[in-house]
C-alpha cells in the first residue's frame, strides 16, 4: 500500500516513511491512498485477541514493517491493567469502549505505547541514523502518553509543548514530573491550538530552511498527524466488534454504531479506515465540546475556525483546527488539489465551505452533536446515579451525544462509547458532577482521594502519588518562540 499527501498525490511515500516523517514536506498529511483496495479479512479478528487484532490490522495498515507481532508484543507487554487492553463494559442500553486502562489513563496510551516501537523499526529498516526528534503539541492527554512511550529510547528525543493554564492539574504534573534524559516538557502561553499551529510551522521552516542540516537530526512527530498513531486506533473498534459478537450481542455482519467524544478528528478516523477494512460500522458519531465547530461543518459544509476559543471541562477536546478532517476530506472527494485549496482557505482567510457533494458523501457515515458542560455534567450524573457507573467529562460528552443521536433518528442499532480518559485524570468537574458541586476541595488531589472514597473506584496507579513527584520541567514561551527552542 502506498502512501501520498492530501494535498499532492505525486508527492508519495513507504509507510515507512510516512511513520518516520510524521507529516508530508507540503504540509498535507500522509494517507493510504487505496485503503478501500486493501486485502483484508475483517473477519479473522473475530474471536482473536487484542494483540493478534493489533497484529493483523497494523500489518495491513502498514505492510512494510518487518515483525509486526514482535513489535505489537514489546509495545503493550504488562503496560496496561487488564490483558485485552480496551475492555467493552455493558452500562444501561449501550457499551462503554474502555480506552484508558493504559499507563497514563488515556486513550493515547493505545496508540503511543505502539508509535516508539514503529519509529524504531522503521529506522532500522531504512538504515536512518539520526536522531529523531519528535515534537508535540497537546492538549493535555498527548503530551504525558508521548512521554511515558518515549522517555529513555535510544536514538530519540522529545519535546513536549502544552498550552499554559489550559490542562487540568493532574494533566500538567503528569507531564512536568516525567523523568528521562531524552525528554523536555515546555509551557506555551496560547490555547492548544496556538501550540499546534507553532509546532505545525516549526516542521515546516526547519524543512524548507534544511535547519538542522548536518546535526544528525530528523524531526517527527507524535500527534494523530502521523499515521503510525492512528493506525493502532483501529484495533480498538474491530476487538469492541469481536466483544460484541462474544457476547450475543450483535450477530456476525450487523451494524454497530460507535460515538466517539472528538478533537482532532483522529479517534474517529480509525473507525472510518476499520469501516474501510470492512469492519460492519454503521454511523459514526461525532461528538463535540461546546467548540462545536465540527458540528457546525458536518451540519453546513462550512469550516470556520474564527470563533472563540472557550475552555471546557473536557479540555482534550477544546480544539479549533482539527487537523485529521484532511484525510477525511481527501478520502471524501479523492481531489488533492481541492483538499490543498480547502486548507490553503483555512489558513489565509480561516474558513472554507466544501461541495454539496462531499458533505452528503461525509453524511453516509457521519452524524455530528455537541454536549455544553452541563450536558455533560448531567450525563455523569445519571451514569452515577442510574448505572453505578463513573464516567470521565470526555465521556460524558460522548454520551450525551450518543443520546441526542438515538433520539434524533430513532437508530435502535447496538452503540459502542468510547470512554478516552479516565475519571481521575478530572476529578474535579467529576466529583463537582455527582455532587452538585458542594464541598469541592481545592486541591485536586483531595478531590481524587474524596472521589475514591465516595464511589469505591479506585485511583488509577499512574496519578496516586504524583503530587509528591519532583517537578522537573519548569519552562514556559511564547508561541512565535517555538521554532527557536527547538533548535536550542
Ligand atoms: C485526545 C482526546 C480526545 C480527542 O481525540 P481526537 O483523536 O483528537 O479526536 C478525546 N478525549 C480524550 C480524553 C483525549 O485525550
Amino acid at each position: 500500500m502506498r502512501y501520498q499527501s492530501t494535498r499532492n498525490g505525486s508527492l508519495t511515500a513507504t509507510s515507512l516513511e510516512a511513520v518516520l516523517k510524521g507529516m508530508a514536506s507540503d504540509g498535507g498529511l500522509f494517507l493510504p491512498s487505496d485503503i478501500g483496495k486493501a486485502n483484508f479479512d475483517w473477519k479473522c479478528t473475530l474471536g482473536a485477541d487484542t494483540r493478534s487484532i493489533a497484529t493483523s490490522v497494523m500489518s495491513a495498515l502498514l505492510p512494510d514493517f518487518e515483525n509486526m507481532k514482535e513489535l505489537v508484543e514489546k509495545a503493550y507487554l504488562n503496560k496496561f491493567e487488564t490483558e485485552d487492553l480496551t475492555p467493552v463494559v455493558k452500562v444501561g442500553n449501550h457499551f462503554v469502549l474502555e480506552l484508558f486502562r493504559g499507563p497514563t489513563s488515556a486513550f493515547k496510551d493505545v496508540a503511543l505505547s505502539m508509535l516508539p516501537q514503529l519509529i524504531c523499526a522503521a529506522k532500522k529498516q531504512t538504515g536512518d541514523t539520526d536522531t529523531t526528534l519528535i515534537l508535540t503539541a497537546t492538549s493535555g492527554d498527548t503530551g504525558k502518553a508521548a512521554l511515558e512511550g518515549f522517555h529513555d529510547i535510544s536514538g530519540i528525543r522529545i519535546i513536549v509543548f502544552y498550552p499554559e493554564g489550559a490542562v487540568s492539574a493532574v494533566q500538567r504534573l503528569q507531564m512536568v514530573t516525567q523523568v528521562g534524559d531524552n525528554v523536555r516538557v515546555c509551557a506555551v502561553r496560547g490555547n492548544f491550538d496556538d501550540a499546534q499551529t507553532g509546532v505545525k510551522k516549526a516542521f515546516a521552516v526547519v524543512r524548507e530552511k534544511d535547519l538542522l542540516a548536518g546535526r544528525n537530526t530528523s524531526l517527527s512527530s507524535a500527534n494523530s498527524i502521523n499515521i503510525g498513531r492512528l493506525a493502532p486506533q483501529l484495533t480498538y473498534y474491530f476487538k469492541a466488534y469481536s466483544d460484541l459478537v462474544a457476547s450475543g450481542a450483535v450477530a456476525v455482519g450487523e451494524t454497530v454504531d460507535f460515538c466517539v467524544p472528538t478533537g482532532n478528528f483522529g479517534d474517529i478516523l480509525a473507525g472510518y479506515f476499520a469501516k474501510a477494512l470492512g469492519l460492519p460500522v454503521g454511523h459514526l458519531v461525532c461528538a463535540s465540546n461546546a467548540n462545536n465547530v465540527l458540528w457546525d461543518f458536518l451540519t453546513t459544509g462550512t469550516y470556520n475556525r474564527k470563533r472563540p476559543f472557550l475552555k471546557t471541562t473536557s479540555p482534550s477536546m477544546d480544539i479549533l483546527v482539527s487537523s485529521n478532517l484532511e484525510r477525511m476530506l481527501f478520502l471524501a472527494c479523492g481531489d488533492s488539489e481541492q483538499v490543498a485549496g480547502w486548507m490553503r482557505d483555512l489558513n489565509e482567510k480561516g474558513s472554507y465551505t466544501v461541495t454539496p457533494s462531499v458533505l452528503s458523501k461525509l453524511k453516509e457515515t457521519f452524524w455530528a452533536g455537541y454536549a455544553s458542560d452541563e450536558a455533560a455534567a448531567a450525563s455523569i450524573k445519571k451514569l452515577w446515579n442510574e448505572h453505578n457507573y463513573l464516567c470521565d467529562t470526555h465521556t460524558a460528552v460522548a454520551w450525551n451525544v450518543a443520546e441526542q443521536y438515538q433520539s434524533a433518528t430513532g437508530s435502535n442499532r447496538p452503540m459502542v462509547v468510547l470512554s478516552t480518559a479516565s475519571p481521575y485524570k478530572f476529578p474535579t468537574s467529576v466529583l463537582s458532577a455527582i455532587t452538585d458541586g458542594k464541598n469541592i476541595p481545592a486541591d485536586e488531589f483531595e478531590v481524587m482521594e474524596k472521589l475514591t472514597n465516595l464511589t469505591g473506584v479506585p485511583v488509577p496507579n499512574g496519578l496516586s502519588g504524583l503530587n509528591r513527584r519532583p517537578i522537573l520541567h519548569t519552562d514556559i514561551i511564547d508561541p512565535s518562540d517555538i521554532l527557536d527552542y527547538v533548535l536550542k
